[in-house]
C-alpha cells in the first residue's frame, strides 16, 4: 500500500535540506523583554511589540473589566449579530487619533488585507504592487483578480511608468508604510501625488509605522504629512498597540463600502469585546507616553552606533526594525544560534520572507528594552562576528 504522506515527508526533506525548516520555541513566560524559552531564559529582540504596551497594567485591567462586562467571545459577524460598544468606540477613537473620518476593525491585519484588496479592485482594474511587500497584501492581491503589475523597491520611476502605461478602469497602489524585514519607509508624499497625478488609490499597511512614528505616534501617513480621499489607511494593533487585530480608516463612502464588501470582514466572527476594551486603553497610552517613543529612538540610535563596525550590512532604518544582512540561510541561522547560546534571542529571516541571498537577523527593539540589553547584543555580536 502507498504511504499517502510520503509526498509531503518528501518535500519537509527538500526544505531542510535548503536550511528552511522553521521552528516555533514555546514561551513559557515573559518578563518585559526577558522570555523563558524551553527552559532557559533568554533576552528577546524578536517582538514586535515596540511600545512595549502587551503587559502593560492599564491594557490588562481594560482587558479584565472588558470580559467581565462582555465575556470572553462575540458569537458571530457584526453584520449578523452586531458588534460590542467597546469595539464600536474604538473604531471612533482610532479614527480621531489617525485624523480620518472612519475606520473598521478587523480580528487580524492578514485577514484584514485579503479582504480589502479584493473589495478595492477586481477583474480590469489594476493593482501597483511593491517588490518587498507583505504576503497578506500580496495574497489580497492576488484574490482580488486585478492584474498585478509588481514594480523595484521605492522605485517611483517604475511606478510613474507603470501608471503611465496602465489603462486599467480603477488603479490601486499597494505598499508597506514601513517594510516590515528592512524597517524604510515608503515615499508616500510622492505616491499619493502620482495617485492625484493618475487618478488612482493608495492603499497603505502601516502595521510597524502605527504608534511609532509621526506625532504622538499617529502613523507613517501623519509623519509624511499625507491627507487626501484617495488615501485608504490600514494598520495593525498587534505590534505597537500591544494587543491584537487591525483596521482601516478614510474616506466615509470608502469605509462604508469595505464595510458591505470585505468578504474577510463580513464572514469572520466579530472580535471579542475585551480587545477593543485593551485597544481603547492603549491608543491612550500610545497618545500619551511619550517617552516610550523617546526612549526607542535613543535605543535604535545606541545599537545603529555600536553595530558600525561589525562585517555585516546594517541598512538604514529610522524604526524599531533593525535587520543586519548576513546572506546565507545557513550563516543567518548560525549566527541566530550562536546568539541564542549566549542568552539572546533575535529570529534569522530566510527567504521566502525574504529575497534570496539576503537572509538576514531582524533586531527589533521595543520601549521595553534597556540601554543596558542594547549593550549586550552589541557585545555578543561582536564575540559572535
Ligand atoms: C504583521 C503584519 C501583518 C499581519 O498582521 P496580523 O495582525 O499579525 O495578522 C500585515 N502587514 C504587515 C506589513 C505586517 O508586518
Amino acid at each position: 500500500m502507498i504511504d499517502p504522506t510520503l509526498e509531503f515527508e518528501t518535500a519537509l526533506q527538500g526544505l531542510a535540506d535548503a536550511h528552511l525548516i522553521r521552528k516555533r520555541p514555546v514561551i513559557e513566560a515573559v518578563d518585559g523583554t526577558h522570555l523563558r524559552v524551553d527552559g532557559n531564559t533568554v533576552l528577546a529582540f524578536c517582538s514586535n511589540d515596540y511600545l512595549g504596551l502587551s503587559q502593560h497594567p492599564a491594557l490588562i485591567e481594560a482587558a479584565r473589566q472588558g470580559a467581565l462586562t462582555y465575556g470572553v467571545g462575540a458569537g458571530a459577524s457584526p453584520l449578523v449579530s452586531g458588534h460590542s460598544a467597546a469595539i464600536d468606540a474604538l473604531e471612533h477613537e482610532l479614527a480621531d487619533f489617525v485624523r480620518l473620518p472612519r475606520a473598521l476593525y478587523f480580528g487580524s491585519g492578514y485577514v484584514a488585507n485579503i479582504g480589502l484588496v479584493p473589495a478595492l479592485v477586481g477583474r480590469g482594474d489594476a493593482v501597483f504592487s511593491d517588490s518587498l511587500n507583505h504576503a497578506c497584501l500580496i495574497d489580497g492581491a492576488r484574490l482580488s483578480r486585478a492584474d498585478i503589475h509588481v514594480y523595484p523597491h521605492n522605485d517611483l520611476t517604475a511606478l510613474t511608468e507603470a501608471l503611465q502605461r496602465s489603462t486599467a478602469r480603477r488603479k490601486l497602489i499597494l505598499t508597506d508604510a514601513v517594510f516590515s524585514m528592512d524597517g524604510d519607509v515608503a515615499p508616500l508624499a510622492e505616491m499619493i501625488a502620482l495617485c492625484e497625478r493618475f487618478d488612482a488609490w493608495l492603499m497603505i499597511d502601516d502595521a510597524h509605522g502605527f504608534g511609532v512614528l509621526g506625532p504622538q505616534g499617529r502613523g507613517t501617513a501623519a509623519h509624511c504629512g499625507i491627507d487626501s480621499p484617495r488615501l485608504i489607511y490600514m494598520a495593525t494593533l498587534g505590534k505597537a498597540a500591544g494587543s491584537a487585530g487591525a483596521f482601516v480608516a478614510g474616506h466615509p463612502t470608502v469605509i462604508e463600502w469595505l464595510m458591505q464588501r470585505a468578504r474577510s470582514y463580513i464572514f469572520a466572527t466579530a472580535s471579542p469585546a475585551m480587545v477593543g476594551e485593551a485597544l481603547r486603553a492603549s491608543v491612550k497610552v500610545i497618545e500619551q507616553e511619550e517617552w516610550r517613543r523617546e526612549h526607542l529612538h535613543r535605543l535604535i540610535a545606541r545599537l545603529r552606533a555600536g553595530t558600525a563596525d561589525l562585517p555585516w550590512e546594517h541598512p538604514a532604518s529610522p524604526t524599531a526594525i533593525q535587520p543586519l544582512i548576513i546572506g546565507g540561510n545557513a550563516e543567518a541561522l548560525a549566527v541566530m544560534q550562536a546568539i541564542r547560546q549566549r542568552g539572546i534571542w533575535a529570529p534569522a529571516i530566510r527567504p521566502p520572507t525574504v529575497p534570496e541571498g539576503t537572509a538576514r537577523l531582524r533586531i527589533s527593539l521595543s520601549a521595553a528594552h534597556s540601554e543596558a540589553d542594547i549593550d549586550r547584543l552589541v557585545a555578543v555580536l561582536h564575540e559572535v562576528a
